[in-house]
């Protein structure tokens, strides 16, 4: 499903005591705020009026079909008038979907001359959230609390964001991942459970043999390649006379979606260590696969792949752009501290600032028999997030770090891949003990499009760990917050 296809629930919170009059304003407002917000084109998807509840049995049905319905990504909730939380309360324990709660009011002023009691017993949003508040925290149940007027931007820009988020969360529970190979030998940062995985986060992660996509490749045919060939002339310069391997390149990456398409998988690994009867690294055909939105992770990295993927999604139809990245090297000459990433082929497209060119260059490690093809070129500026997600062991850990990329300050002619160039925050220093204090891995995945509020209330949705290394964080911070989630989460 497409993020166009989803849609999320209002449902709006009332009781029988106000009498069927106040009902029917409520019902009306409530139909004429959906319409609205769907009318602004902020937001990515549909928002549907469900009901305005006044029962137990009228939520807890509303919420089992919400649960029920694969493009309800989400419930949105909002108390226009007072509406008593125990008939909420089995309900929302129930509630397996996404949910936020939306503390908005139906008119903006407070009408001076108008107001009167009956005024009051009709507008009493700040009165009924906080009952509904007070459910949320007894529940200790994920929600998002919005705050603010309903016909602001920057409050329906934050619903968007949040819904997109949701829809990463649908996603995520439908992940199934294409390990070519296991992991790289000896690595322990992309090992994982993936029993827990699955468990946590939906993903499903199996394991395909090289030799499959092998016979796979064999049954390419020519005109398929060129037809691919196409679309590759159209988006990118042709930067080698190596034309056989691009072609070859073609076949891989027609073999990958074409076992991928058929399984349902959104997520691929490789390992340069298992290339067996393959001539080259996918690289060209792992980077033209993510630009079509699948997530990729090397070296047998499912963690990342599936990650990325994840967020492509969250982020479809925005144009900065998300991939798979690898922390690299640092320039450390003071007042130019940044960090260099790429990785041996394989980064993302969607994150180049202009034109990739396609080049071949020998590839040392690994079994490459041929020089693989890749896409080469400079990553984007602009303020961006790497996220990386980590097993510690009996619970999962979300580690997000805002980045400010630049483009980078030297034109290095002899790298033959891919690069982004970026300040961490707080600073290089501080950021870089931070990161490896939390445990973050050297695989990561960049994103221009989400954010780490995002990131947090993904991973509040999905019960997983959430580490954030922004502007304000400190070693010192950083360490008592880890040591006090050991504590929390052993009590789990
Ligand atoms: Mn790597």
């Amino acid at each position: 499903m497409l993020m166009k296809d989803y849609e999320f629930w209002f449902v709006v919170g009332s009781q029988d005591l106000y009498g069927a009059e106040v009902l029917a304003t409520v019902a009306a407002r409530a139909q004429e705020m959906t319409d609205k917000l769907n009318a602004g084109g902020l937001l990515p998807c549909r928002i549907v009026y469900k009901v305005t509840a006044k029962t137990s049995e009228e939520i807890s049905r509303t919420i089992a079909e919400a649960n029920f319905k694969d493009e309800c990504a989400g419930v949105i909730t909002w108390c226009h008038t007072f509406s008593p939380s125990k008939m909420w309360l089995s309900g929302l324990a129930a509630l397996q979907k996404p949910w936020c709660h939306f503390a908005t009011q139906y008119n903006r002023e407070i009408p001076n001359e108008e107001i009167d009691m009956d005024f009051m017993n009709l507008n009493q949003a700040a009165h009924g959230d906080r009952e509904h508040g007070f459910l949320g925290a007894r529940l200790r149940k994920p929600r998002k609390v919005i705050a603010g007027y309903w016909q602001d931007e920057e409050v329906q820009l934050r619903l968007a964001k949040w819904m997109r988020t949701a829809v990463g969360a649908a996603v995520s529970r439908q992940m199934k991942v294409m390990r070519f190979g296991d992991n790289m030998r000896q690595v322990a940062v992309t090992e994982g459970d993936k029993v827990e995985a699955q468990l946590k986060l939906g993903w499903q992660v199996n394991t395909w043999a090289v030799g499959d996509l092998v016979k796979e490749m064999n049954s390419v045919t020519e005109a398929e390649i060129d037809d691919l060939m196409k679309e590759y002339t159209a988006n990118y310069d042709i930067a080698t006379d190596n034309i056989d391997a691009i072609r070859y390149q073609a076949r891989e990456e027609i073999a990958m979606k074409r076992m991928m398409d058929r399984e349902g998988c959104r997520a691929f690994s490789n390992t340069f260590q298992d290339l067996y009867g393959m001539e080259q690294l996918p690289g060209l055909a792992s980077q033209h696969l993510m630009a079509q939105g699948y997530g990729y992770g090397g070296e047998g990295d499912w963690k990342v792949a599936a990650m990325t993927a994840v967020i492509k999604a969250m982020t479809e139809g925005q144009k900065g752009g998300t991939g798979f990245m690898e922390d690299y090297t640092y320039h450390l000459v003071k007042g130019q501290e940044y960090s260099l990433g790429a990785h041996m082929l394989e980064v993302c497209p969607t994150l180049a600032a202009g034109r990739p060119r396609i080049e071949t260059h020998h590839l040392g490690i690994g079994m490459n028999e041929k020089d693989p093809a890749r896409l080469v070129f400079e990553g984007k500026a602009g303020p961006a997030v790497v996220v990386s997600l980590i097993d510690l062991g009996g619970r999962m850990r979300l580690i997000c770090q805002d980045i400010e990329a630049v483009k980078p300050i030297m034109p290095m002619p002899n790298l033959p891949v891919a690069r982004v160039m970026w300040r961490a925050l707080p600073d290089l220093q501080t950021g870089l003990e931070c990161w490896i204090t939390a445990g973050g891995a050297h695989h990561t995945t960049l994103s221009y499009d989400v954010d780490a509020e995002q990131m947090r209330d993904f991973a509040n949705i999905m019960g997983i760990e959430f580490v954030h290394i922004g502007a304000d964080t400190t070693v010192e911070k950083l360490e008592d917050q880890l040591f006090l989630a050991d504590l929390a989460w052993k009590l789990q």
